[in-house]
């Protein structure tokens, strides 16, 4: 079976749909700098190459997933016995007008960065993206995790998404209001759904304002978080206060992740290579040679101690890939 999706791969990359490599180093891609070795890593260029490697994969057995950027994963140290498929050369973005409202409408292919659109939205006046200039995420991955930052999220001006149902070889047309997104949290991917593209509605706003907010949001990013380490950026969520956490002490309540790490104490733990930020306590980094499973060690480490002291349930917002 391997064989066969082996054959796939050399005839798509024949004609032009894909690049692979296989005994792939997954460290190499991945924002935390950890993971062992893919059999197969792959990128197609376009939409129906996507499409039609899950598909063969699928037909040959061989285990796959789809990621994006990889900003918020992290793969096995064992490495991935399978097909680790990348969207980020799938990036066409364009901005269209509506022929019904006359609005302008921005389509995004999974692959395109954030930083781009936000880029795109700003030089057509467009408003909702300047909190996501900085976050390091493709619209695929953006759209799984509902990225946002500094009061905007990828969900707010979103209309519509297209996804591929591998189970049943079939794209869809899906809405926000069918597959609804929440805090960091989104059932766009219901049924195992691969997201294609994505197009939003945004509304205009004054060009001046909306450069300024996202220098604004580059600056209070600098000067708070950690730059240029490698990491998956907050490994927590903000504690969830109304369901979760709702009879904890009125001294932590409210906290974000970070405040309530940095209460107790914990800037600067260690475990193997991976410590807690001391510039952000949410940003779990790796300041050495981490592996996966140090991250790992460490995250439940944090979890345990912020529990014992806190009776506060941290919920990770990183993705450990199986
Ligand atoms: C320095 C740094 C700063 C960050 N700051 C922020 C921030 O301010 N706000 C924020 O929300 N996040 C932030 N993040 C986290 C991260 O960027 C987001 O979670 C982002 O949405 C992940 O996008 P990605 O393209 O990297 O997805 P990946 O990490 O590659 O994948 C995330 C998940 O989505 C799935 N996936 C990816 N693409 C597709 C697709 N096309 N179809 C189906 N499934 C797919 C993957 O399988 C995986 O389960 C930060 C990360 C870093 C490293």
């Amino acid at each position: 079976m391997e064989k066969n999706f082996s054959l796939f791969l050399k005839e798509a990359q024949n004609k032009g749909s894909l690049k692979y490599f296989t005994n792939f180093d997954l460290s190499s891609v991945c924002s935390a700098g950890t993971g062992g070795s893919a059999v197969f890593f792959i990128t197609p260029y376009t939409v129906s190459s996507l499409t039609e490697t899950v598909k063969s994969a699928n037909c040959c057995g061989i285990k796959y997933r789809v990621i994006g950027n990889a900003s918020n994963i992290l793969f096995p140290d064992q490495g991935f016995d399978g097909a680790i498929i990348s969207s980020k050369k799938i990036n066409t973005v364009r901005v269209n007008i509506n022929s019904e409202t006359g609005k302008k409408e921005i389509y995004a292919e999974c692959g395109v960065m954030l930083p781009v659109l936000s880029k795109l939205a700003l030089k057509n006046s467009l408003y909702g993206f300047a909190g996501l200039t900085s976050i390091p995420a493709t619209v695929g991955g953006a759209l799984i995790t509902n990225a946002g930052a500094f009061g905007d999220e990828i969900s707010d001006t979103l209309t519509s998404f297209t996804v591929y149902l591998p189970e049943r070889d079939k794209t869809e047309e899906r809405t926000p209001a069918s597959y609804p997104f929440s805090y960091r949290n989104s059932n766009a991917a219901e049924g195992g759904a691969i997201i294609l593209s994505a197009l939003f509605s945004p509304n205009t706003a004054n060009m001046v304002e909306i450069r300024e907010k996202m220098l604004q949001n580059t600056e209070k990013r600098k000067a708070t978080q950690p730059f240029g380490v490698k990491s998956v950026g907050s490994f927590f969520k903000k504690p969830d206060y109304i369901t979760v956490n709702k009879n904890v002490s009125s001294e932590f309540y409210g906290k974000s992740a970070g405040e309530i790490i940095e209460i107790c104490g914990l800037k600067g733990k260690t475990i193997g290579g991976a410590s807690v930020s001391k510039k952000h306590a949410g940003f779990l980094i790796n300041s050495g040679n981490a592996t996966t499973s140090d991250f790992l060690l460490l995250a439940e480490n944090v979890k345990r101690i912020v529990f014992e002291k806190t009776g506060i349930i941290l919920i990770e917002e990183c993705i450990k890939i199986n």
